[in-house]
């Protein structure tokens, strides 16, 4: 069995493309994978399309050879849109493997610790206050809005959500722009808008729903304790804050009794391994669709072996959801599950076998491979021009 072609489709995502690839073999047997990079999708799939004739006419099931031959060849740019192709590749491997030998991956990672995975609205309150038309959702505005989402929340059994400052007419301007590479600092205002979005929420869910916020790369170390401190009262299930100094982030951890998250940007053993050194944060958010599945359940099992727990970042396709849920399906050391509920109303019409979400927790799925196909034409309607 050969790998006969590695092709790319960019799909509107609702508020981002996703990029899906699909492998084909000249056995008929094809795997699809994930490789959403948001608005840097042009690099992805140019790298999708100069790494294809180095796997072309390979064994699709030599995941490990592949992925390391792979890693040998992009050494000099490690991570970033080289690694974001190699992880679509890998995981449609993974794919194809799985339903050659009739087996779903995580039985292939070592078999199910769990039948369902604990999941946690993701963008709640950010997406509908950002893109709310093209999610066909209701706009949110005010924190009116977001208690009023807070009751959808409950509503559908969900235990958990993570949400994002944002512009509210009735809170403070948090004061930073999504492009802007400079700051770092909590002003006033942001620490006030943070507190706004939080105490909200926390009100409206009461106090045994789990609530993150994420401020990604945007504050440097004081003013990330700075938001780390103002938020204590709130009891976050994290602050989710992303640094690339794992001594910076230790910092952070030991400045606040704020439970702190990270990692949504690293890449491999080697980019974990100092922040697990340092024990610098209390879970970790391996992104698979950035990872592959041959790298990422190794970052998982690093992890395990600092006795840290692990919440995949999935805010991709719903082929992430697939490849996150195979992998935590086989993990002893998973927390709980990102999941945009607030997703692109068409994200089920592109899959042959959509995922089950009940009660706030994902089915397991036990389909051979990661679950589910994606259906082309389907794809093509939503396709992004280029
Ligand atoms: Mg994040």
């Amino acid at each position: 069995m050969k790998i006969s072609g590695v092709k790319w489709f960019v799909v509107d995502g609702g508020a981002r493309p996703w990029t899906f690839v699909k492998v084909e073999t000249d056995d008929g047997v094809v795997g699809w994978g994930d490789c959403t990079e948001w608005d840097a999708w042009p690099g992805v799939v140019a790298m999708i399309d100069h790494l294809a004739p180095l796997v072309i006419g390979r064994d699709p099931q030599d995941t490990e050879r592949i992925w390391f031959d792979l890693a040998a060849y992009n050494v000099r740019h490690k991570g970033g849109l080289a690694w974001k192709a190699m992880a679509g590749i890998d995981s449609a491997l993974w794919d194809i493997k799985g339903k050659v030998l009739g087996a779903p991956v995580w039985q292939l990672l070592g078999g199910k610790v769990r039948d369902r995975l604990r999941l946690y609205w993701s963008h709640c309150g950010s997406f509908r206050n950002r893109a709310a038309e093209k999610l066909n959702r209701p706009a949110v505005r005010t924190t009116d809005d977001l208690r009023r989402l807070s009751e959808e929340v409950l509503e559908k059994g969900y235990t958990a959500i993570k949400t994002n400052m944002m512009r509210l007419e009735d809170l403070p301007d948090p004061g930073f722009s999504k492009a802007s590479g400079t700051g770092g600092d909590a002003l006033p205002a942001t620490l006030k808008n943070a507190v706004g979005v939080v105490s909200t929420f926390r009100d409206a869910l009461g106090p045994d729903v789990g609530i993150a916020l994420d401020i990604a790369l945007r504050f440097k170390l004081g003013g990330a304790i700075d938001i780390a401190r103002v938020l204590e009262p709130y009891n976050l299930m994290w602050l989710e804050t992303e640094t690339f100094d794992p001594g910076a982030l230790r910092t952070i951890r030991e400045s606040t009794r704020t439970r702190i998250c990270t990692g949504e940007s690293l890449f491999g053993l080697d980019g974990y391994k100092p922040f697990l050194e340092r024990y610098a944060q209390d879970v970790i958010m391996p992104d698979f669709a950035w990872n592959g599945i041959t790298m990422g359940r190794k970052v998982c099992d690093l992890a395990l072996a600092y006795d840290t727990l692990v919440a995949p970042h999935n805010c991709h396709s719903p082929i992430c959801t697939l490849v996150s849920a195979n992998v935590m399906a086989a993990c002893s050391n998973f927390m709980i599950l990102e999941i945009d509920e607030d997703d692109a109303p068409w994200r089920d019409d592109l899959m042959t076998h959509p995922f089950t979400i009940d009660n706030g927790h994902l089915v397991v799925p036990d389909r051979p491979g990661l679950g589910s196909d994606l259906i082309e034409r389907e794809l093509e309607k939503h396709a992004i021009d280029q």
